[in-house]
């Protein structure tokens, strides 16, 4: 189908997180139904859907009728089974492509494809086992950090190696393999360009935020970033070329380490990304807005930054009723929460956008 499809229609969601209930309220606004698929029933994004099914991510007919439902069917993250996608790009178009997510859910698969790309990254080998890391060390040099080669977020499954003694031990507390060792980059900041690619090619990104993680989570995003114009110019030419690069259809996430040498790609995701939460309150149109643009083949919208925001996660417990309610009361303060039940440690629970002021440099 290379048509739009209209208002009226049905876009599948995989994943039901708070990323896919902020697609399915975007969408909803555009007159398009949402069918989200997750295991878990009433989670957050189902909260807000048109229809949701609960079903596993190996159950076929679940799948199937999913799929039958929807006109396009997007996801929310990149680890979704392969048999899942197998079962609904059998009777829908998958936007973005499997190419977008095979190079971005493995982590050595993403770095081999940016270097052959010709973009910079941190000196990576792949760790097989144990007897791999000597030569990784040598390759990467130390401190380096040791990272499982799929399913990481947020910091897990990672672990800082600062001397060849302890790394057999490391290796094994995350798993033991696959792995990649990456050369620990020592940057001044880390900043991020989110993205989207068109049905018809058309690109358009969003202004680069800094980005501030603590203990492997993302804690704040501010635009403008601290970059000079040079930067932020390289930086979405970096995003241009992945996208296109992929054909990519719909956001994506480029998440970059900015040092005294330049720009290196730390990591790319196939979607829409924590980073690029701002643009609710600082663009006409929001990355999820532009998503589900980009993935139902409508015309892509303005990306102008027409603010200065400081995006906020709240995380366990700092989205509690009382703190919540306490930020409603901040006139500057746009609220999100995302209907999460248990507040556990280091669960993103929701976000606040800060306006700072109208867009400045
Ligand atoms: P990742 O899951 O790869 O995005 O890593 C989470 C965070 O860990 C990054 O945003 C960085 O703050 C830090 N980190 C990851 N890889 C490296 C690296 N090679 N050098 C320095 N810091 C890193």
């Amino acid at each position: 189908m290379t048509e739009a499809a209209g208002p009226g229609a049905c876009l599948g969601i995989l994943g039901g997180g708070q990323l896919g209930r902020m697609l399915a309220l975007a969408a909803a606004r555009l007159g398009l139904r949402v069918h989200v698929y997750d295991p878990a029933p009433g989670c957050p994004a189902a909260q807000v859907a048109w229809r949701a099914t609960a079903a596993g991510w190996d159950d076929a007919a679940a799948l199937a009728a999913f799929a039958a439902s929807a006109d396009v069917v997007t996801y929310e993250f990149e680890n979704i089974p392969l048999g899942a996608l197998d079962a609904v790009e059998l009777l829908r178009p998958l936007r973005p492509s499997r190419r977008s997510l095979a190079a971005s859910a493995d982590r050595l698969e993403e770095k081999t494809f940016l270097a052959g790309l010709g973009l910079a990254t941190a000196p990576f080998a792949a760790v097989d086992g144990p007897a791999d890391l000597p030569a990784a060390i040598a390759a990467a040099g130390l401190p380096a950090v040791l990272k499982t080669r799929r399913l990481g977020y947020d910091g897990k499954g990672q672990a800082r190696i600062d001397a060849a003694a302890g790394a057999a031990a490391q290796l094994a507390a995350i798993g033991g393999g696959p792995a990649i060792l990456e050369g620990f980059v020592a940057f001044e900041r880390e900043a991020s360009v989110v993205a989207a690619r068109g049905l018809a090619g058309a690109v358009v990104a969003y202004e680069p935020g800094e980005n501030l993680h603590e203990a492997g989570i993302l804690r704040r995003t501010t635009v403008p970033a601290r970059l000079s114009p040079r930067q932020r110019a390289e930086a979405v030419l970096i995003a241009g070329r992945i996208l296109n690069a992929l054909d990519h259809v719909g956001v994506m996430g480029v998440e970059l380490f900015v040092t005294r040498t330049g720009l290196l790609v730390n990591e790319i995701a196939p979607r829409v990304h924590n980073s690029g939460h701002w643009t609710q309150a600082g663009c006409v149109i929001d990355q999820f807005e532009q998503h589900v643009r980009a993935v139902m083949g409508w015309p892509l919208g303005d990306g102008r930054r027409h603010a200065d925001v400081e995006m906020v996660n709240l995380i366990g417990s700092e989205a509690d009723a009382a703190e919540a309610l306490a930020l409603a009361a901040d006139p500057a303060v746009q609220l999100h929460l995302y209907g999460k039940g248990e507040a556990r440690p280091g669960r993103k629970m929701g976000h606040v956008n800060r306006l700072l002021g109208p867009a400045r440099g």
